[in-house]
């Protein structure tokens, strides 16, 4: 199971989903540490697809799933770094309870996951957005 805990040696990284490792040079400000990198701490509110993603799932329906280039326009589908931003978008939905991440039909941690992935609407909720 996933759980969310503000375990004191890692935390969730609020722009990509990752873990964060705790590091002995953040010893004193980790309670403030929020990202894993300064590359993460740019790209907060670029490229959020989150939204994107959501209208998406929504459409095809709560047993389906989508492939996260789906969510790119056709001349970004080969685009590596835009894949990237739309992974790191499903990261933090997944994190929030909102979709699952999968792998071969199995659910799999979404700080923690290598390769191709699918999305799905997580339904054991009830639809209070959207
Ligand atoms: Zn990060």
């Amino acid at each position: 199971m996933i759980t969310k805990n503000i375990h004191s040696d890692f935390k969730i990284c609020s722009s990509c989903g990752r873990k964060i490792e705790f590091r002995k040079k953040w010893e004193k400000n980790w309670p403030e540490i929020k990202f894993c990198s300064d590359e993460c701490r740019r790209n907060k509110n670029k490229f959020d697809f989150r939204d994107a993603i959501l209208v998406l799932l929504h459409e095809r329906g709560s047993n389906k799933t989508i492939c996260p280039s789906e969510v790119l326009p056709p001349e970004m589908k080969q685009d590596k770094v835009m894949m990237e931003h739309v992974r790191r978008s499903a990261r933090l939905l997944a994190g929030d309870d909102k979709i699952e991440i999968t792998q071969g039909g199995k659910v799999v941690d979404p700080t923690d996951f290598k390769g191709p992935i699918r999305l799905k609407l997580k339904i054991n909720k009830t639809k209070e957005s959207l």
